[in-house]
């Protein structure tokens, strides 16, 4: 792997050579083993699902969960996926990851359909390497709707604004074959990628979720209030219903409760949990 980053590293002239070399080996180095071991992970079954609560702003009651991916790393221990989602698109791996986590997550929520709540939904967040091949994401979905027998209404799949802005002719019509098994489709992050906002029509789009960077200083910043304000009035004149992410205090708990927001996450409720936590903690309700 060394030779193959010197290789490129000495074809951009001698000059650069040694600087660039040392520098590119190092980096090349670095993801070619965070992608070996990430292979070896999904084999290994170091990969874990976290799973963070779906609050009613209006009732407090728990009508979801959001399936949250962590690497249990043998040395490094629990690592966020912002330390390996990227090498996971970038090596292609984020399709087998993603098949897995759908498998389950599904799995996972039937029972807890069964022993927890009725009815209680299921959030999965879809990469940009997923809806590439949209066929196989179709027969992935369908499959863990088969093999967990959970109504298909009760899963969500998220996805943000720069993937579906993205060729939206042919996420439209991925995105209405998965609507027409009867999924729900999110908007995450919303309000951070450019968009048109014309595909909130041509979508089956179900829900918005807020980025936290509104929520943050929702209770002092009249500017993200208005914000919040306007994607509200929108949403729901679309019949769109609105989760806010990032919810942290009761101060941005009220303002949201007072603006009519329908739903929150956020460690004012709870941060993402391991499964055995979070039956413990909703186990009861
Ligand atoms: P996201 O889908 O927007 O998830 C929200 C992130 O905010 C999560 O970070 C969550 O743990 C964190 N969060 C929740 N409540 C709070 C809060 O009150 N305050 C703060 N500061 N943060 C909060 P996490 O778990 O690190 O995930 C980061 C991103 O990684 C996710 O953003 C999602 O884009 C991606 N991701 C996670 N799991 C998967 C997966 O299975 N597949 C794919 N493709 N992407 C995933
Ligand atoms: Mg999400
Ligand atoms: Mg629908
Ligand atoms: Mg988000």
């Amino acid at each position: 792997h060394a030779d193959v980053a010197m290789y490129f590293a000495k074809e951009k002239g001698r000059n650069n050579y040694q600087f660039f070399g040392a520098e590119m080996n190092a980096r090349a180095q670095e993801r070619l083993s965070v992608e070996n071991y990430l292979r070896l992970a999904l084999r290994r079954n170091e990969l874990v699902i976290h799973y963070q609560p779906r609050i009613s702003v209006a009732t407090g009651e728990l009508v979801g969960v959001e399936a949250l991916i962590r690497w249990q790393h043998p040395r490094r221990g629990l690592l966020p996926p912002g330390r390996f989602i990227e090498v996971a698109e970038d090596s292609g791996l984020i399709v087998p990851i993603g098949e897995w986590v759908l498998e389950h997550a599904c799995a996972l929520i039937a029972d807890w359909q069964k022993r927890l709540k009725p009815g209680l939904r299921l959030s999965v967040n879809l990469s940009v390497g997923q809806v590439v091949d949209g066929e196989r994401l179709y027969k992935a979905v369908s499959q863990a709707l088969t093999i967990s027998g959970i109504d298909p209404a009760t899963l969500e799949l998220e996805l943000t604004e720069s993937i579906l802005m993205q060729n939206i002719a042919e996420k439209a019509a991925l995105l209405n074959r998965l609507g027409e098994l009867g999924v729900g489709l999110a908007i995450d992050d919303f309000g951070t990628g450019y968009s048109s906002l014309s595909y909130l029509k041509t979508l089956p789009v179900d829900s918005i979720k807020i980025d936290s960077s509104f929520v943050r200083d929702i209770h002092s910043d009249p500017d993200d209030l208005a914000i919040i304000k306007a994607i509200l009035a929108m949403a729901h004149s679309l019949r769109l219903s609105v989760v806010a992410e990032g919810v942290e205090t009761e101060a941005q708990f009220n303002a949201l409760r007072d603006l009519g927001c329908d739903e929150y996450q956020g460690y004012y409720a709870s941060a993402a949990l391991p499964a055995a936590e979070f039956e413990r903690k909703y186990g009861n309700k």
